[in-house]
């Protein structure tokens, strides 16, 4: 597993990442304690993106780690009650509203509060929109995407952009080829916590 690649990869990422964010900046309401895309998903991880966050939790200090382990243990409890595949929970890796593992944080994370484009021609508008954040100006309630016709009655703003970042699309067999990098297989955050805890 070649993480020095990896890394190099999620360098590559961000640049592209912080420009998108710039160009979209009257959008988006992203600020530090906002934790809302953390709070409620399933978080798909890549193997590869799932040992780089484990090297990032070795370096927490011990009590940190324990208060992450238990809510690890309160969260599998709570999904062998609950019901369904899709299981969805607030990340552990939440405190205070921040994430604790920012710097080793997946793929999906870094893409939290964009628009994603998902190749059928429809923006995916963050949920958040629905709740007066990001694209919020621009939301079509009914149609649950972007209304032009809103757009049209703003002043100075850049045009709202859906971008090719679907986590999907980056982690797929061409961005393995180009960074030379292997993902390797994918599963829901707390499955892999699951896995590397021996909780079952
Ligand atoms: S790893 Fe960090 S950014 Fe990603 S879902 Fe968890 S708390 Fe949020």
């Amino acid at each position: 597993m070649n993480l020095y690649n990896y890394i190099n990869y999620l360098e590559y990422l961000n640049k592209n990442l912080i420009e998108f964010f710039k160009n979209q900046a009257p959008y988006i309401f992203c600020n530090k304690g906002c934790a809302r895309c953390c709070k409620k998903g399933i978080y798909p991880f890549s193997e590869i993106e799932f040992r780089y966050l484990m090297f990032g939790y070795k370096k927490l200090s011990s009590d940190l780690q324990y208060l992450i382990k238990n809510k690890i243990l309160n969260l599998y409890e709570e999904k062998i009650t609950s019901e369904g595949d899709n299981y969805m929970y607030e990340c552990p890796f939440l405190i205070n509203n921040e994430c604790s593992l920012y710097d080793y944080r997946g793929i999906i994370c870094r893409t939290f509060g964009l628009m994603t484009y998902q190749g059928d021609g429809i923006p995916k508008i963050p949920f958040c929109a629905f709740t007066g954040l990001n694209y919020s100006q621009v939301l079509d309630f009914k149609t649950q995407t972007v209304s032009f016709e809103k757009f049209s009655r703003l002043k100075g703003f850049p045009e709202p952009l859906a971008f090719n970042i679907d986590y999907k699309l980056l982690t797929n067999k061409e961005h393995e080829e180009i960074c030379n990098i292997s993902f390797g297989e994918q599963k829901s955050l707390l499955d892999w916590l699951i896995l590397e805890f021996e909780l079952q």
